[in-house]
């Protein structure tokens, strides 16, 4: 009689210590579930409060920097337009030297009108580079083309690059690098690449382009002796509008919209291939990318 009033005694303690176990469970679970959703919230609104202050900062730069070189050639239009009148309302037209000078003083603001363009059209064209990237893709147009001859058309038209600057090209032993690519972009990221290594580092310094082939694989770097970029900003960089604080820009006015690495890295990656930088501070920059070398055959790119 005892024995059976302790075992249903037992049963029900059991039971109940099993209910309380499972609530207890289930609290421990909810709140964990709770303190995630929490943790993800905060997450998704320090990221997007992050987005939102890097926006603000690209709209108040880009602004800037759009507004600078328009500011300067309406200027340098209106001093041409009121020299021209001057000219054209002398009783006598000026005759000799001073026509020379005229023209030298007029080619000059022209020239630093002609500049300032290049500047603006740069802009624009990164900017349009950038709406171009939906969902990290872009449209690409692949044809077979040479890495060297891609490099040597870029160092002919390397407008805005003064001639002062030393850039050293090193080219592959072999006669042609064949890649299958879209040749107008991956000039755009050479050149972006050397543009940047020209506005980050000391103009006394040559920048050095190296073009090669190992493996499988066609590796083009540009190494510059600028400061040098923290390792803790290496991944950063490549992200859309972002600018390191510490680094600063040596040569030019045009400070930049952040964009430039970001639309690289993802016309690099749409042709399977890889943008990487080496550089620590103090010691100078190598941006470097990669591309798969086009052996023999066709390959379908997607
Ligand atoms: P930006 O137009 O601002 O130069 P990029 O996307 O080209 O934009 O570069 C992103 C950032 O990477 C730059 O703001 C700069 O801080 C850093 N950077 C790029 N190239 C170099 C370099 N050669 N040396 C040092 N820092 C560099």
């Amino acid at each position: 009689m005892h024995g059976s009033l302790i075992s249903t005694g037992l049963h029900k303690l059991g039971k109940r210590l099993i209910y309380t176990s499972a609530e207890f469970l289930l609290l421990l679970i909810g709140q964990e579930l709770l303190m995630r959703r929490r943790i993800e919230q905060h997450m998704h609104k320090t990221a997007t409060q992050e987005v939102q202050v890097r926006m603000n900062e690209f709209l108040s730069v880009a602004s800037h920097e759009l507004k600078t070189p328009l500011t300067t050639i309406k200027g340098n239009i209106q001093l041409l337009k009121r020299r021209f009148k001057h000219v054209t309302t002398m009783a006598q037209y000026p005759t000799g030297k001073d026509v020379e000078q005229f023209i030298d003083e007029s080619c000059n603001l022209l020239e630093r009108t002609d500049q300032q363009v290049t500047r603006l059209t740069r802009l624009v064209n990164t900017l349009l580079e950038s709406t171009r990237i939906h969902g990290n893709t872009m449209d690409l147009l692949f044809e077979l083309c040479d890495l060297n001859t891609l490099l040597r058309e870029v160092l002919q038209e390397r407008r805005t690059i003064p001639e002062t600057r030393t850039i050293q090209s090193i080219q592959s032993e072999t006669d042609e690098i064949l890649v299958m690519a879209d040749s107008s972009r991956v000039k755009h990221v050479i050149l972006h690449y050397l543009v940047n290594a020209h506005k980050y580092s000391p103009l006394d310094q040559p920048i050095i382009i190296n073009v090669s082939q190992k493996g499988r694989l066609a590796y083009v770097e540009v190494r510059d002796a600028g400061p040098g970029i923290p390792p803790e900003e290496h991944q950063h960089i490549w992200e859309r509008f972002y600018r390191s604080k510490k680094v600063k820009v040596q040569n030019g006015s045009e400070i930049g919209l952040g964009l430039g690495l970001y639309v690289c890295r993802i016309v690099i990656e749409q042709h399977h291939g890889q943008v990487g930088v080496q550089s620590l501070p103090g010691n100078g920059s190598t941006f470097w990318f990669t591309l798969p070398i086009q052996e023999t055959g066709f390959v379908e790119f997607s």
